[in-house]
């Protein structure tokens, strides 16, 4: 079996691993040990499936760990976590410029890949920049990809569930369209994509006050994700 001879040589990995992740994730250290030695499991195959390519930024081998950790930091609670679809993870030294846009891109998703700033990447992770996770940013929008635009991945719970959360979420974005500000920000309000992306960002980096100014859009969100980053993750108890 596949799996079972790749969780052979993941074991052989583990304390290479764990000390990056732990080092760096927040998230991971709240994690039981049962539910970390799940996460890197995840973290490893994550990694073992894409390909990863460096422009103009000097490569280290905690970069595709990190990357890989944040893609199964927003879909541990789901089934599906491979984004079997994108083969690609572009990773770039800081903001870039990008087709015709004029703005600076820090990351994006498209047919090709994703791309991430590698600067801006860290930032997010590291909490320096409040509100803001570029990697959980530029991860819901690939999750959303397979999802709904390929539908290469479907994960059953999340595509069903994703009806509820916008029941609640598409007034919300409606009113911020009509000018309402908040704390999911302006750039929430630009379209439904960024709003979906800009809400995981702030669901994991300031749980307690989106619980609090938007309680529905939270829970909505913990059912969706299967994952309450208030109440350590009860990833578990929800799936039941
Ligand atoms: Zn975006």
């Amino acid at each position: 079996m596949y799996e079972k001879r790749q969780y052979k040589l993941f074991l052989a990995q583990e304390t290479f691993f764990h000390s990056i992740v732990s080092q760096n994730s927040k998230y991971y250290n709240r994690l039981n040990l049962q539910e970390q030695h799940k996460f890197l499991f995840r973290t490893y195959l994550f990694k073992k499936a894409k390909k990863f390519h460096y422009i103009e930024v000097h490569e280290q081998a905690e970069m595709p760990v990190l990357i890989s950790a944040v893609a199964v930091q927003l879909t541990f609670g789901l089934e599906k976590y491979q984004f079997n679809y994108f083969k690609d993870i572009y990773v770039l030294k800081d903001d870039y410029h990008y087709g015709f846009y004029s703005r600076p891109f820090q990351g994006h998703v498209d047919h090709s890949g994703i791309y991430l700033s590698w600067d801006n990447f860290m930032k997010g992770l590291k909490g320096l920049t409040p509100n803001c996770n570029m990697g959980l940013h530029e991860m819901a929008h690939a999750l959303a990809y397979v999802n709904f635009i390929t539908q290469t991945e479907e994960d059953k719970h999340f595509k069903k569930e994703f009806k509820n959360f916008s029941k609640v979420a598409r007034p919300i974005f409606e009113s911020m369209q009509n000018g309402a500000k908040n704390l999911l920000g302006d750039y929430a309000g630009t379209n439904y994509h960024e709003f979906w992306a800009v809400s995981v960002e702030v669901f994991f980096e300031n749980p307690v006050r989106m619980r609090h100014e938007f309680p529905e859009l939270y829970a909505a969100m913990s059912h969706l994700l299967r994952q309450d980053p208030i109440g350590i993750l009860s990833v578990n108890k929800l799936a039941a």
